[in-house]
């Protein structure tokens, strides 16, 4: 299989030295939160796939409730006004568990297809209400939205830019608030203050009349787990209604129980304008996303009466029944199934685990909220030097967690990323944590 995987696969992003480093691997089954490669090697999921597989592998009532749908009614689409069963009942349950502001949504097949219709809804939006020179878009250093043109130039990480002419001329950053990295860092507060003078400075640089929204990820996944203050989601979605831009919060990782309650918005008391989600709506089981968005938002795009729930936006897969109907069933774990409890009991052994390993000589900070996590490496800990990005070092943390028998994800920069399953168990914690200290001996070694 190996052969055939190099032959003709393609894969993304990831540098096939990875994959010399840790040996071929084709996963063959899973189960709660192990892996089973082609080898029988068993493997700890840190990662929950892609920050996705939030109910662990093989729910056995998830398989059901595709296999039932796909049985009655594998296909409707959303055009001519049809619907299924499983897309209303979804579509109501997300507007009952989302903040209040959000009464509207478009289900998507991923993340990246809910923040381009976010994009595409935002700029309806301001057209159909007279203001079509509000068309400029404000996003975050080390932010992530997507790989499609629009995501990667929301997107402020360079890898994704290279070779394409991105950010687009709409599209304009401003900086993290990564404490770790900032000049204000050291105090929340003033990392806030920092935050929204630089918005109000580029609103101010670009035009209020020309700026339709501010983007952003409540905790910063890709960009190396970057998170902000408590307060700061709330500073900046009252900065974006006083400088009368909409608020977009993309909560494709952060939501479904990542970081503690349904979705981070809850904690910090925020009601955006618009929500896009994606992973942990159908835990990875099929694929699927959404976009939320105000009442506001959706009468000024929607086509008629305001019954008429129409907008001017589509796809062969919107509103899919078979992921309509995972969705539910996964939605019911969290809440009836106590998935979302459990995480939130985790998140303290997850919290202590990390933060225990900041006495490692190669770890720099740790930052976490939930079961959302990073540790930062560095060659030297006063001057948080990072090591010389040719040493390669987490790739190589990467493939000896991976002889370890553990998963977790590495970035470039030297950050490792953790995302466990909400349903880990205290035993689980403790074999990750093992086996992640090992790990970090053997590379030091
Ligand atoms: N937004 C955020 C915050 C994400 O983390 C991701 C995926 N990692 C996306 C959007 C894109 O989602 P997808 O990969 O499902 O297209």
């Amino acid at each position: 299989l190996d052969a055939i995987d190099r032959a003709h696969l393609i894969h993304p992003v990831s540098p096939w030295r990875v994959h010399e480093q840790r040996g071929p691997t084709v996963l063959s089954s899973g189960r709660g939160a192990w892996l089973t490669d082609g080898n029988g090697h068993e493997l700890l999921d840190a990662f929950a796939g892609l920050w996705c597989v939030n109910v662990g592998y093989g729910q056995e009532s998830v398989v059901q409730a595709a296999t039932e749908q796909m049985r009655k009614l594998p296909y409707a689409t959303g055009y001519f006004h049809f619907s299924s069963e499983p897309a209303i009942r979804l579509a109501e349950k997300l507007v009952q568990i989302t903040p209040a502001s959000l009464t509207r949504v478009y289900l998507t097949l991923g993340g990246s297809e809910a923040v381009d219709a976010a994009v595409r809804f935002i700029v309806q939006y301001y057209n159909a209400t007279g203001r079509p020179s509000k068309k400029q878009f404000i996003s975050l250093e080390r932010g992530y939205h997507g790989s499609s043109s629009t995501g990667a130039g929301l997107t402020a990480l360079p890898a994704f830019h290279r070779g394409f002419d991105l950010p687009l001329p709409t599209q304009h950053y401003i900086a993290s608030p990564y404490a770790y990295r900032h000049a204000d860092g050291a105090d929340p507060q003033a990392l806030i203050a920092s935050s929204v003078a630089a918005l109000r400075a580029k609103v101010a640089e670009l035009g209020a009349d020309n700026v339709a929204a501010f983007f952003c990820e409540p905790i910063q996944g890709s960009g190396g787990v970057i998170v902000p203050p408590k307060g700061w989601l709330k500073a900046m979605r009252e900065a974006a209604r006083e400088l009368d831009i909409l608020f977009v919060v993309d909560e494709v990782i952060t939501g479904f129980g990542r970081t503690g309650p349904m979705f981070a918005c809850e904690a910090e008391g925020v009601e955006p304008d618009l929500m896009t989600m994606a992973k942990g709506l159908t835990a990875g089981y099929v694929p699927m996303g959404a976009t939320m968005m105000s009442e506001k938002v959706y009468a000024g795009i929607a086509d008629g009466a305001p019954e008429g729930a129409s907008v001017g936006h589509g796809a062969t897969y919107s509103a899919h029944p078979v992921g309509a109907a995972v969705a539910l069933e996964v939605l019911r774990l969290y809440e009836e199934g106590g998935i979302l409890a459990n995480g939130q009991r985790g998140a303290a052994h997850f919290a202590a685990g990390l933060d225990a390993l900041l006495a490692h000589p190669l770890v720099g900070d740790s930052r976490h909220r939930g079961l959302l996590g990073a540790l930062e490496l560095v060659s030297d800990k006063a001057s948080k030097r990072r090591f010389d990005a040719a040493l390669g070092l987490s790739d190589r943390i990467f493939a000896a967690g991976y002889r370890n028998g553990l998963v977790f994800r590495s970035f470039g920069d030297h950050i490792l990323g953790f995302a466990p399953a909400l349903t880990f168990t205290e035993d689980e914690f403790a074999q990750m944590f093992a086996r992640l200290k090992k790990t970090l001996d053997e590379v030091l070694a």
